[in-house]
């Protein structure tokens, strides 16, 4: 259950309101979190008994007591039923672009790693030419072998934020470790925390206690439940700018990487209020298959895609069979842009049309 409290509630009715809640409860209690001008606590009902709800909900500090049996609660359609929107950039070193609760999907596009200067600029100006929203870029890359290439560490965070300098683009980059957290927070616009590191419950929180907003991958062979719970840790810590991003899950047929989960989509439309991006690229792992899949998660429903893309595929360090030209990513947008604007203003120009329900794309 989720005990949510009065707006402006004065800090010693705050005090106060928490010391009763831990009386009635008798255990320690989860942590406060702010969400929309409101504190409010979340609660596992089996701590709590019929007698224990009544006197809570009977609380003066407490304004409504919404009675969830999930599992996860802050994140649940439960506590909001409106989309939540997630702002990734800040309008001065870099535009601001919108993520959720708006009819036009955001595009996120870059190489898999940052392997130079020049590949990580070649490759930004292009996919900013295309019409992407934001950069991605890996500058630590959780590899499967050790041999293989591991990022360029913070020398490629830096370049990241030379490349974001040069096309006005946000970045994002994935974050290993909770150690780290605050180094890559200082160069990136949205934290990616990576399908191996789903459920690294202190990595979790680390995102959670920092403001950047979070993509949270995942798992390899992660079911719903549980992915939902890694997105609450990072909520229940503080931060409610969470992004889901479906990549694909672990099958028995090695023909595609992994399997692409579309039914997710419309799934977690109804489970939760946080916006819903597909990685088509690590969810095939074929470049072939990109485009097809990219239109089909946009069809279900997703608020954005994310597309590995490099300037030079044959000679990508990483992941480079799956990596689409800057040229396939402008025939991606344009499509998208078509599938779009015809569900919204059929008849009209269709370039038009996109740009005209895309009013919260701010450029800096
Ligand atoms: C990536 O986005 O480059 C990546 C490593 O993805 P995943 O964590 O989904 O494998
Ligand atoms: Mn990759």
């Amino acid at each position: 259950m989720i005990l949510i409290l009065r707006a402006q509630i004065p800090p010693e009715e705050l005090d106060q309101a928490l010391v009763q809640i831990g009386c009635i409860i008798g255990l320690p209690l989860p942590p406060l979190v702010k969400m929309e001008e409101r504190y409010m606590l979340a609660l596992d009902a089996a701590h709590v008994d019929e007698e224990a709800f009544k006197s809570l909900a009977g609380l003066p500090a407490i304004e409504r007591v919404i009675p969830t049996k999930r599992p996860y609660k802050l994140v649940s359609r439960e506590l909001k039923s409106e989309p939540t929107v997630v702002m990734v950039g800040d309008g001065i070193t870099s535009n601001v672009t919108l993520i959720g609760g708006i009819e036009a999907p955001t595009i996120i596009a870059g190489p898999c790693a940052v392997e130079s200067r020049e590949q990580l600029f070649a490759t930004a100006l292009a996919v900013k030419k295309a019409g992407a929203h934001i950069l991605r870029g890996g500058a630590f890359k959780p590899r499967t072998s050790p041999y293989q290439f591991q990022g360029l560490g913070v020398e490629g965070l830096a370049l990241l934020a030379e490349a974001r300098e040069q096309t006005g683009l946000p970045i994002v980059t994935e974050v290993m470790e909770p150690d780290m957290v605050e180094v890559v927070a200082g160069y990136a616009d949205m934290l990616q925390i990576g399908a191996r590191n789903m459920q690294n419950y202190p990595l979790l929180t680390a995102c959670g206690r920092q403001q950047r907003p979070v993509m949270l991958k995942r798992g390899l062979s992660a079911t719903v439940n549980e992915w939902l719970l890694a997105a609450e840790y990072i909520v229940a810590a503080g931060n409610p700018n969470v992004v889901l991003c479906e990549r694909g899950i672990r099958s028995y047929d090695p023909q595609t990487r992994n399997v692409l989960d579309l039914t997710v989509v419309p799934l977690l439309r109804e489970l939760t209020h946080l916006p819903v991006i597909v990685d088509p690229s690590h969810a095939t792992g074929k470049s072939t298959l990109v485009p097809a899949m990219a239109r089909a998660s946009i069809a279900v429903g997703g608020d954005g895609i994310m597309v590995e893309v490099h300037s030079h595929p044959e000679e990508a360090l990483c992941d480079g069979q799956q990596a689409i030209t800057p040229h396939q990513l402008s025939e991606i947008i344009r499509n998208i842009r078509a599938m779009v604007s015809l569900s919204f203003e059929e008849g009209k120009d269709v370039t038009h049309g996109y740009d005209a329900i895309y009013p919260h794309f701010i450029v800096r």
